[in-house]
């Protein structure tokens, strides 16, 4: 793969740190993009904290690969969790699988598990690294690598906009890097178990979650859509991985 894209994005992780200290985070999905990433801000040395959300739903794999992430690199991933009362309530309201039964209920529950959470560890800080690229939907087209959230003025940087998936997945494999073995059985875009599935050729990347909703822009989590104070109206801050 090209060299420059790998230049290209230890540049801009460079660039946001040197900017913005210890004010930066890289909030990781820990798929594959969340792989590349992870590789290069470890091997380059670049001090920057990696988080993740456990929503309680995860997959196994996603657990072995943060795992996976902590012994190779000598690190430890900072986990964020939903604060469980609010778990309880939501599932004791509307069961254990309201995320089937309507959309509003499916983003409360994503805001419930994650961006709440997010907004949390997001306090305080400046700037954020995500693994979003181009091409993974219509909805990405027109990212930029540097963006500013216009609430907030928080910074979002988005080192591998320009990279394909099989860039991603050629540097993956090339630098022997750990990744989620979900993308083995065809799983592109990971989140929650029970709100992700395979695709199948010629499919959108991010088709495989949510995909029992039929509203294109319903298939993202409200972590990325919207501006922070949108996403969550009683909690300051928000995106998403
Ligand atoms: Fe809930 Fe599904 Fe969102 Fe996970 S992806 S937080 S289970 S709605």
């Amino acid at each position: 793969m090209s060299s420059v894209l790998v230049e290209q994005a230890v540049s801009l992780l460079k660039q946001a740190k040197d900017k913005h200290g210890d004010g930066l985070v890289y909030p990781c999905s820990m798929g594959l993009e969340g792989s590349v990433m992870v590789d290069l801000i470890s091997k380059h040395g670049l001090d920057i904290p990696i988080m993740t959300l456990d929503t309680g739903r995860l997959p196994q794999a996603t657990y072995d690969v943060i795992s996976a992430f902590e012994e190779r690199y000598g690190i430890r991933i900072q986990v964020l969790f939903p604060d469980a009362h609010e778990v309880e309530a939501m599932v004791r309201e509307h069961g254990v699988n309201l995320f089937r039964k309507s959309v509003e209920l499916r983003k409360s529950c994503c805001e419930i598990r994650k961006i709440r959470p997010l907004n949390r560890a997001l306090e305080g800080k400046e700037a954020w690294i995500t693994g979003r690229r181009r091409q993974q939907s219509k909805g990405r087209s027109d990212l930029q690598s540097v963006e500013t959230d216009v609430v907030y003025g928080l910074k979002k940087y988005n080192p591998l906009l320009e990279w394909s998936l099989n860039e991603v997945s050629e540097y993956v494999h090339a630098n022997d890097v750990p990744y989620n073995k979900l993308h083995d059985v065809h799983y592109q875009s990971i989140g929650c178990e029970c709100c992700t599935r395979a695709i199948s050729m010629g499919e959108d990347e991010r088709a495989g979650r949510w995909w029992w909703e039929n509203d294109e822009g319903a298939a993202e989590c409200g972590l990325h859509v919207m501006s922070l104070k949108e996403v969550s109206g009683d909690i300051e801050g928000g995106e998403g991985i």
